[in-house]
């Protein structure tokens, strides 16, 4: 076939064996976000050239480099295919006043374009799942916005997925901050790749994003942004945190995530995983009050964060690869001297109800059975311990899906194993 015809470097046809995971994980997705309140928005894919000159701001890696952008042949309109969706949904949210009933929880689905190198998990069309909370001040929003992603990895089974977090605090608090990273910067100017010397005047936070590993001393040696916040921005900081730490979800502060986009304030975080080499940040999100006004609106506060299909794909692929075919349906794990003897009668009869059971032996810790338990690949633990027995009763921990331990009578226990057979 000759090249011309082909498909567009970095551009992806998805076929149907693949089109049908896509739309599974975004029914998923969908049911997930509305669980929330947030309901769809959807905007064009190509937008004036300005907007995003504007909200994103032009020495950002997309403006300078990744944007499509081109000249209407018509009318000689400067347009670009959309890079991300939060410019178009700030603009459209100001263009129908859609916050002048109050705040709104929005959400997107759809494709993006930037002009990169493609590779693996990088493409020049791909795909996002955005959520913005436009109007709504935080920390609450903010916290809620986390709690719901880390809800979206139980939900796929995806356990390595970490939070980072950082605060870059407010405008007042940055300008302190970029006069001394400037002066800074310019101590070491020999040492700045070309990107770092030009931005180091027109965005010198910028810089400290730079993905170029010989840059990583002077990033490491830079002006901590923290170390400028004050009261209001320290207290929204912690509030956050505090909300993670009771819903258990593990953090970790990095105070050098600055996040590629201009408008952010405040709250930035990125979901990272290490099982996709280089690309290995999953979802990017953060606060952005000053867009609004940075749009030509009245100033509203704002949050939101996207998320990559490509690269969440990728991960339940590897997912998919690593499980392996389960060896028995329900795994019997039991502690208690009692518990082991019970146990046989108990696998016996669940193997009378045709179900398959793999019995722990060995002895070991409640702990090292419920590894067991996961690596085999069982739909459920059935626990047995003194507490069970003596009430003529086990606990059921459903290992596949997104529910809490429950306890059931030894008769029923089959019947309440059966729904979770099978389920992945
Ligand atoms: P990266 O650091 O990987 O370039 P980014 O900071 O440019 O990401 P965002 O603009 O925050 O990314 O976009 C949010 C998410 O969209 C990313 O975390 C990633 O999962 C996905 N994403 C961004 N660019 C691409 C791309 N070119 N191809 C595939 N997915 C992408
Ligand atoms: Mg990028």
């Amino acid at each position: 076939m000759s090249t011309e015809l082909r498909a567009v470097r970095g551009m992806n046809d998805i076929l149907p064996d693949e089109a049908a995971r896509w739309e599974a994980l975004e029914e998923t997705l969908r049911t997930w976000l509305r669980s929330y309140g947030y309901r769809n928005i959807r905007t064009p894919l190509v937008e004036a050239t300005a907007l995003f000159r504007r909200a994103i701001g032009e020495a950002t890696d997309i403006v300078e480099k990744e944007m499509y952008s081109f000249e209407d042949s018509l009318n000689g309109e400067h347009l670009t295919l959309r890079p991300e969706a939060t410019a178009s949904t700030v603009r459209a949210a100001l263009e129908h006043s859609l916050l002048y009933a109050g705040p709104q929880r929005v959400y997107y689905l759809g494709p993006m374009f930037r002009h990169e190198r493609p590779q693996k998990g990088r493409y020049r069309q791909f795909h996002q799942v955005g959520a913005e909370a436009l109007g709504y001040a935080g920390p609450d929003v903010d916290a809620e916005m986390l709690l719901m992603c880390h809800r979206l990895w139980k939900l796929l089974g995806l356990a390595d997925i970490q939070l980072e977090l950082n605060s870059l605090g407010s405008l007042d608090e940055r300008k302190d901050h970029r006069t001394a990273l400037i002066a800074y910067l310019q101590s070491r100017a020999a040492d700045l790749d070309e990107d770092g010397r030009r931005r180091m005047h027109t965005n010198p936070l910028r810089v400290l994003d730079s993905k170029n590993p010989a840059m990583k001393p002077v990033i490491d040696g830079a002006p901590v942004l923290a170390t400028y916040l004050r009261d209001a921005s320290l207290r929204h900081f912690a509030a956050i945190q505090q909300v993670l730490r009771e819903a258990a979800i593990p953090f970790r502060i990095n105070p050098r995530l600055v996040r590629g986009l201009d408008y952010y304030n405040l709250t930035v975080f990125e979901w990272i995983t290490d099982r996709l080499g280089a690309q290995g940040t999953v979802c990017g999100g953060g606060r952005y009050d000053g867009l609004f006004e940075q749009l030509g609106g009245k100033p509203q506060p704002a949050c939101g964060w996207a998320l990559g299909i490509e690269r969440l794909l990728a991960l339940l692929e590897l997912n998919r690869q690593s499980q392996a075919i389960p060896q028995a349906t329900v795994y019997l794990v039991n502690h208690g001297a009692g518990a082991q003897r019970a146990a046989f009668r108990v696998a016996e009869a669940l193997r009378d109800q045709g179900l398959s059971v793999l019995q722990h032996s060995g002895g070991g810790s409640f702990k090292a059975q419920m590894k067991r338990a996961d690596a085999c690949g069982a739909s459920v633990a059935v626990i047995l311990g003194e507490d069970e027995l003596a009430a003529g009763e086990a606990s059921v921990k459903p290992l596949r899906v997104l529910q809490d331990q429950f306890r059931v009578t030894e008769r029923s226990l089959a019947e309440a194993v059966r729904k979770f057979a099978g389920g992945h």
